[in-house]
């Protein structure tokens, strides 16, 4: 399946909780959440709102983490074997890898709004690791690792809106963050207290070890 292209507030209302996927806007009263917190499309508004229980419980968490940090299935379905393949708890190891995705890494240091925006800053090849340019979203980052603003791209994107955003944020413990020079560094793994969305990891797990 393609990546989805289309409006992300319809994703977050689907789901009826915020996904933080438009930057400043999601921290805004113009959030569409906060102002029309019912399902998209013509029945939305329908009374009669189904409950969702088990499987569809399940799968609805997994949509969420896919969308909140722009994986397609294959690719988060091989995130979850590898870390089912380790020792420790799966869904923590799960959300290890979705946080120390690159794109992820560069949105939490401040170079974007959104992880979206970051996607494409990767993309676009702004983005060095270890003095190394790398161009690959989905790049691991590692304990120890440096992520920088290529010099010559500190002009071309909107650096100084997203550092007083992410300034605005709450702070990331493993990440060692230099917000004058747009640099940081991998400190540590990240672990299930340091990420601060609404996902139910355990549910994916259930989810995918049927
Ligand atoms: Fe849109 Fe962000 Fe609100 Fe989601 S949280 S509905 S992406 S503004």
């Amino acid at each position: 399946m393609a990546r989805y292209t289309g409006p992300v507030c319809r994703l977050c209302r689907r789901d009826g909780t915020k996904l933080f996927l438009k930057g400043a806007k999601c921290f805004s009263e113009k959030c569409p959440v906060e102002k029309r917190n019912f399902p998209p499309g013509q029945h939305g508004q329908s009374k009669k709102v189904k409950k969702v229980v088990g499987y569809g419980l399940q799968l609805r968490e997994k949509q969420k983490a896919k969308r909140i940090y722009f994986t397609l299935e294959t690719q988060f379905r091989a995130y979850y074997q590898k870390a089912s393949n380790r020792t420790g708890v799966t869904g923590e190891l799960l959300l290890q890898q979705l946080e120390t995705r690159l794109d992820n890494v560069a949105y939490r240091l401040g170079f974007a709004l959104s992880r979206r925006q970051s996607r494409q800053v990767v993309r676009h090849g702004h983005i060095t690791v270890n003095g190394r340019k790398v161009n690959i979203p989905s790049y691991q980052v590692k304990v120890g690792d440096e992520i920088a603003i290529k010099e010559g791209s500190k002009a071309l994107i909107i650096l100084e809106e997203a550092k007083n955003f992410a300034a605005g944020q709450s702070s990331v413990q493993w990440l060692e963050i230099n917000r004058d020079n747009f640099s940081g560094k991998v400190v540590a793994l990240p672990k299930r207290e340091d990420v601060n969305l609404p996902v139910n990891e355990q549910l994916i797990v259930e989810l995918y070890s049927k």
